[in-house]
């Protein structure tokens, strides 16, 4: 299993971390070892000291795919859920200033957390898909894949034009604005269309 990942897809949240906004998607990749485990803690790594939340809709496979076009793209999708691309910024700055690869700040151990997976079957196509985040019971973020600026059928196009995707592959499309610093002992909430999605503490 391979798990890609959308930079700087929602143009508000590209401005706040003073990025362009992409002329095409910025792509990156996290380990299998980086999904934390149903009812475990999200352990805070003792090589950083700002770890950031970033709230994304994520997307799984359901089949073999290479070239696949952009008008049957959504056919690769088997379901969806919402999780935390969890980032070391202090780590991922001095990276991008030495315009080195991201690896060190996105890709360790517990960095992928993913919500309850729903078939993708249950959505009425077209209609935006709302989630939403909370730390300590405050809502931090609130998204919804109308502000993509690229879309589930492109994002899947676009990867599977250099990468075969396969069943169980994911995919998180990027987040809205509103990222911040956690903390140990808080407790994050991720909604999607209002529905609990997932819920871990920080140790
Ligand atoms: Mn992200």
């Amino acid at each position: 299993m391979k798990i890609f990942c959308i930079g700087r897809n929602y143009a508000e949240h590209a401005r706040e971390l003073n990025n362009e906004v992409p002329d095409e998607p910025v792509i990156f990749m996290k380990p299998e070892t980086a999904v934390v485990r149903k009812k475990q803690p999200f352990f805070y790594p003792s090589f950083s000291s700002n770890i950031h939340y970033e709230l994304e809709l994520v997307l799984r496979i359901g089949k073999v795919g290479k070239h696949i076009e952009h008008r049957f793209a959504h056919r690769y999708i088997d379901s969806v859920t919402v999780g935390i691309d969890f980032t070391a910024r202090d780590l991922q700055a001095d990276l991008k200033s030495k315009g080195l690869p991201w690896e060190r700040a996105k890709a360790f151990d517990g960095s992928a957390l993913v919500g309850e997976f729903v078939p993708y079957s249950q959505f009425i196509p077209g209609d935006p898909l709302h989630f939403h985040l909370e730390l300590n019971g405050v809502e931090v973020q609130r998204g919804n894949s109308a502000q993509m600026i690229y879309s589930f059928a492109e994002i899947i196009a676009e990867i599977s034009t250099f990468s075969t995707l396969k069943k169980g592959d994911l995919i998180f499309t990027g987040t809205p604005s509103g990222v911040g610093p956690i903390q140990i002992g808080d407790e994050l909430v991720g909604y999607l269309n209002d529905s609990e999605s997932f819920r871990h503490g920080v140790k």
